[in-house]
């Protein structure tokens, strides 16, 4: 018997941990799959995430395409990102969709000149290489150029980039995908993954940022050394088993905090 509560109870907690660690701000999101039916996928309804704090303000929408199901009525016009992902790879359960200043600058560099790396021990999710989806590059000649992805046409178009993994075609090949002056993208098998991945992915670019400044005040010269790629895929598998810890402290600590509410009570024990 699938337990909805539980899975909507977790998906609230995650919109406070993701706001509280400021991987959120008044915008951005995370979705999952329903568990009872992997044609639907829950996310909030057009609220920002720290104010989520009850299933009726939790929107179900169809994997297919976005609409809303089940009595929802409207929702964030960039679903279409969760939806096309949840679409395009089953083992994919839940998205997260962030503005994240620390990742922001990474966007809109040259990817010549700086690229996202796997700085430490817990960021080998992010593997060998991190795409860059720049809109501009598949909009048609009348939309609107304001950087949203607010269609399932342009929501398919980002997901593409995530690439199928050759070896699991269910499968993404990267957990993480920028978005050119707008944000990134990243994909797990579950919210609590999710979570992980979107928060050391801001983390890890703050070390990288960082790292370069530090090197640039000290002359330069390219001495700024990264994960390798064995360390990046051992790293990624380590960082899979150890997962629950920072889950656990991240509900503590939203739950402690005072500043949200989530009537459904404590996610259960990832
Ligand atoms: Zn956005």
């Amino acid at each position: 018997m699938v337990n909805i509560t539980a899975t909507l109870s977790t998906l609230i907690t995650a919109n406070h941990i993701l706001h509280y660690h400021k991987v959120l701000d008044a915008m951005g999101h995370v979705s999952v799959r329903n568990p009872a039916n992997n044609a639907t996928f829950f996310i909030a309804l057009q609220m920002a995430p720290a104010i989520v704090s009850g299933p009726e303000d939790i929107g179900e929408y169809l994997v297919a395409d976005g609409s809303p199901v089940n009595g929802t009525v409207g929702g964030y016009a960039e679903r279409y990102i969760h939806s096309e992902v949840l679409k395009k790879f089953p083992d994919v359960n839940s998205v997260v969709h962030s503005h994240s200043e620390d990742v922001l600058p990474y966007t809109i560099l040259d990817a010549d000149e700086v690229q996202v790396e796997s700085t430490y021990h817990m960021t080998g999710f992010i593997g060998d290489s991190v795409p860059n989806f720049d809109i501009e590059s598949v909009y048609n000649a009348s939309d609107p150029r304001d950087m949203l992805v607010n269609t399932p046409y342009l929501g398919s178009e980002l997901a593409k980039l995530f690439e199928v993994n050759g070896t699991q075609p269910t499968s993404p090949l990267h957990t993480v995908v920028l978005q050119r002056g707008h944000g990134f993208v990243t994909v797990g098998a579950s919210v609590e993954q999710v979570v992980d991945y979107a928060y050391y992915a801001t983390s890890n670019a703050r070390v990288q940022t960082t790292a370069l400044l530090l090197n640039g005040a000290a002359g330069g010269g390219g001495k700024v050394k990264y994960l390798t790629a064995q360390e990046r895929r051992d790293c990624r598998n380590m960082n899979a088993w150890i997962a629950f810890k920072p889950w656990g402290q991240w509900v503590w600590e939203v739950e402690r905090s005072g500043i949200y509410e989530n009537s459904l009570g404590s996610p259960p024990e990832g």
